[in-house]
């Protein structure tokens, strides 16, 4: 089969290589979609040794089961399927409590990024990680298990703050934050401000949800203040869905007095916090939170809302012989909402009859 591969650092490729053998308690899927986030780019990115080469990329999956492994019941053949990301070791405190996300023994990884993911004509997992999808188109349920699901835990985590009147900003309306603007608006009553360095990302919030559009430059400080007030005012909530330095220094700048700052995105900025009477930094009672992924609990919450027609990933589809072309698109900023990579997809040929090219050096 073809699979898309992590095969050193900076470096992709399309590979033929055997279709992975479902072991005890594990079931092979054959894959519908595989979404293609941006974290991605952060582990091509990564230094050599910071994760598992070869390595097939894809970590937002759904599709359909193909055959169940030693020992496995309960799944029937062809049953569509999303696939929870996150394998954590299951006895800790935090995965006895259903946050796998939290897992005291296993590091943050997952399906695509610690063992071979999605982005191939079949993956193989724990049975456990599979969730029923009803009749999600998975195209659409792909990008549930990620873009969906991280910005609903960052979400629930303050819930309680999220009160009808407040305010929520949404930093970054990528893939995550225009499921985060969805899911604002299904499930709260809160003013949303969107923010964001590209027009048509934020002429898409204007869309799906959010009150006020802001592009992100120098004044997007002084805009958001604005609309909310002036300090110890502020955001109630701000959902920062890049992480970079000026996200950071934004989210700091708008966040209110007892607020929430989120820091979804890991975009590699430093937050600066220096406690003290007058002194800059975040303001006092702000809670800081930096959320992984979500909870299996909460993903078939996300596939529910899907299946009532309540938020949908606004897709754009590659086939898997041009996935570098869309992780090229992700990096350049001309994707919107979420692009997945479809692996039965015949490939576009150029004028010239070749297809896109299979190996992609950074
Ligand atoms: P994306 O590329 O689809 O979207 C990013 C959006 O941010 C784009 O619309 C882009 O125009 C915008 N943007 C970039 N720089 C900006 C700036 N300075 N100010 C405002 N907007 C800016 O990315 P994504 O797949 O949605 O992922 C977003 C981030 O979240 C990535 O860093 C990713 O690694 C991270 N992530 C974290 C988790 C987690 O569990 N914490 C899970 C998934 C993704
Ligand atoms: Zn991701
Ligand atoms: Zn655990």
């Amino acid at each position: 089969m073809f699979a898309f591969r992590l095969t050193g650092a900076h470096t992709t490729q399309l590979e033929n290589i055997s279709a992975p053998e479902p072991r005890a308690g594990e079931v092979l899927v054959r894959v519908a979609a595989a979404g293609v986030c941006h974290s991605d780019l952060h582990i091509i990115d990564a230094p050599e040794g910071a994760f598992p080469v070869p390595l097939t990329l894809g970590h937002e999956n759904a599709g359909w089961v193909e055959a169940l492994g030693p020992g496995v019941t309960g799944w029937t053949t062809g049953e569509p399927v999303a696939i929870y990301g996150i394998v954590g070791c299951g006895r800790c405190r935090a995965c006895l409590r259903g946050h796998d996300n939290e897992c005291r023994t296993v590091p943050p990884g997952g399906i695509g990024i610690s063992r071979d993911g999605g982005m191939a004509e079949y993956v193989s997992v724990p049975a456990g990680q599979l969730l029923p999808i009803g009749d999600l188109d998975p195209a659409q349920a792909a990008p549930l298990t990620d873009a969906g699901l991280t910005p609903y835990h960052a979400i629930e985590i303050s819930r309680d703050a999220l009160r009808p009147g407040t305010t929520c900003v949404v930093i970054g309306i990528g893939g995550l934050g225009h499921m985060a603007l969805q899911i604002l608006a299904a499930t709260t009553s809160v003013r949303v401000i969107a923010v964001d360095v590209n027009d048509e990302a934020l002429e898409l919030a204007g869309r799906i949800g959010a009150h006020h559009t802001v592009k992100a430059d120098t004044d997007a400080a002084t805009f958001i203040r604005e609309i909310v007030g002036p300090p110890p005012g502020g955001a109630e909530l701000v959902l920062d869905c890049v992480g970079a330095q000026p996200t950071l220094d934004l989210g700091a700048a708008v966040v209110s007095t007892g607020g929430r700052l989120t820091i979804v995105g890991l975009g590699g900025g430093s937050l600066r916090i220096t406690p003290g009477v007058g002194a800059t930094g975040i303001p006092m009672e702000t809670q800081l939170v930096v959320p992984f992924w979500g909870t299996r609990a909460e993903l078939a919450e996300v596939i529910a809302m899907a299946n009532a027609g309540r938020i949908a990933a606004h897709v754009e589809t590659f086939p898997l012989q041009d996935a570098a072309r869309a992780y090229d698109r992700l990096e350049a900023g001309t994707l919107r909402g979420r692009a997945v990579v479809i692996p039965n997809q015949a490939a576009p040929a150029d004028a010239s009859g070749r297809t896109a090219a299979t190996v992609r050096q950074r």
